[in-house]
C-alpha cells in the first residue's frame, strides 16, 4: 500500500509520537521530525545516512516562533526575513540554548526558515514543535521534488509521505549566514542572488570548499545520479565522443534532434528559468532510470537561477 497520503492529522500523530514524516516544501520534499526529540532527529541521521557532522535546517510556521530557535537577529537577517519568508532562503543565526546540539552538529549557529507551502505551513502551525527536515533522500543522491519518489526511497523505513504535489521550486533553499552582521552565502539555492543583493546589497559567496564539510549541499560530489553525467557549453560536441553509446540529453531550451541520442529531455522550451528548475531533479531522476551509458547536461546561463541550477548540474558531474 502506498504511505502517500494527505492527511495532516495522521502527519501530526506520528511526529507526536517521535516518529519521521516527509514533507511537502516548494524547494523538495523534507524528511521531518520533531527537533526537540532525540529519538525523531537521530531517526533522520540514520534513515539517510547522513553522516553527523552536517547539521540540519529548522523548519517555523511564522516569523513570531523565531525568538525560540535564535538569540540574535541582524538588522540585514530581519531585512531578509521580511523580504522572502515565507519562502526558499534559510537564515543561519545564533542559537538559543535550548537548540539541541545534534540539530547544530555542535555549533554556536542554527539554520532556520519559513517554507511556502500550504500544506507544511498547516502541519507547522498545529504542531507544537518546529521540524528539522532535510531532503528526504539518502545522503549523496538525487533530492526528491514530488511524492512518489520519497516513496521509492523510504517506503521500508517511513509510515507516511504527506502528499503536497510536486515542488514547485524544485532546489533546495538558498543558504545565507551572517559575519560580522553581513550576509555570506552559504550555498545557492532557489531564490536567486540577485534577488537578494536587491535587499542587502552586494553578498560575499562562500559556496565552494572553504566552509565545507559544514554543508553536504557544498561536498564537490552530492546531487549525484548513478549514470555517469557530463556537463558542457557544447552539448553536439561531447554527443561525438560518446557514439555508440546510449545516451541521455539534458538541455535548457534546445531540442538537438540528433539521431545518436536516446533519450532528450528539454527543461524548458520556453527558456523560463524558474521551469528548468523545477524540472530538474525529476529529469535527473528520469534519465537514472533509462539504462543509459552516459547523461549529457548542458551548462546554464551563468544568472539568475541559471547560476544554482549550474552549481547543481557541477555537483552531480564532478568526476576525480
Ligand atoms: P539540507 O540537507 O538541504 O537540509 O541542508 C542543510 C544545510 O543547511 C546544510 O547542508 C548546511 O549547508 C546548512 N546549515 C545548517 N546549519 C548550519 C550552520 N549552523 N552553519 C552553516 N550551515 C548550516
Ligand atoms: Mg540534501
Amino acid at each position: 500500500m502506498s504511505i502517500i497520503s494527505k492527511d495532516i492529522k495522521k502527519a501530526i500523530s506520528l511526529l507526536s509520537a517521535d516518529k519521521l514524516v516527509a514533507i511537502p516544501t516548494e524547494t523538495v520534499y523534507g524528511l521531518a521530525g520533531n527537533i526537540y526529540s532525540k529519538k525523531a532527529i537521530n531517526l533522520i541521521f540514520e534513515t539517510k545516512k547522513r553522516p553527523f557532522f552536517n547539521p540540519l535546517i529548522v523548519h517555523i510556521p511564522s516569523p513570531d516562533a523565531l525568538k525560540n530557535i535564535v538569540s540574535y537577529v541582524p538588522e540585514k537577517a530581519k531585512l531578509l526575513a521580511d523580504a522572502f519568508w515565507p519562502g526558499s532562503m534559510t537564515l543561519v543565526l545564533k542559537k538559543q540554548s535550548t537548540i539541541p546540539d545534534l540539530i547544530t552538529a555542535g555549533k554556536d549557529t542554527v539554520a532556520v526558515r519559513i517554507p511556502n507551502h500550504p500544506v507544511t505551513l498547516e502541519l507547522l502551525k498545529q504542531l507544537p514543535f518546529p521540524l528539522a527536515a532535510p531532503s528526504a533522500n539518502p545522503f549523496g543522491s538525487i533530492s526528491p521534488t514530488k511524492p512518489e519518489h520519497v516513496e521509492r526511497y523510504f517506503k521500508n523505513n517511513i509510515e507516511q509521505v504527506l502528499d503536497g504535489g510536486a515542488c514547485t521550486n524544485g532546489i533546495e533553499s538558498t543558504i545565507v549566514g551572517f559575519e560580522n552582521n553581513e550576509p555570506i552565502i552559504y550555498r545557492l539555492g532557489a531564490l536567486a542572488l540577485e534577488d537578494i543583493e536587491a535587499v542587502v546589497g552586494k553578498v560575499t559567496i562562500k559556496n565552494k570548499k572553504e566552509v565545507s564539510p559544514d554543508a553536504p549541499g557544498m561536498l564537490e560530489r552530492h546531487y549525484a545520479p548513478l549514470t555517469k553525467t557530463f556537463l558542457t557549453d557544447d552539448v553536439s560536441e561531447e554527443i561525438k565522443k560518446h557514439r555508440g553509446k546510449r545516451i541521455g540529453i539534458l538541455t535548457f531550451k534546445k531540442d538537438l534532434k540528433n539521431d545518436s541520442v536516446t533519450t532528450q529531455i528539454i527543461l524548458s522550451k520556453k527558456g523560463n528559468l524558474q521551469e528548468a528548475a523545477s524540472k530538474l531533479y525529476e529529469s535527473m531522476h528520469d534519465l537514472d532510470h533509462q539504462n543509459l551509458d552516459v547523461i549529457i547536461a548542458e551548462k546554464f546561463p551563468g544568472f539568475g537561477l541559471g547560476k544554482s541550477i549550474n552549481d547543481r548540474l557541477k555537483r552531480a558531474t564532478y568526476s576525480s
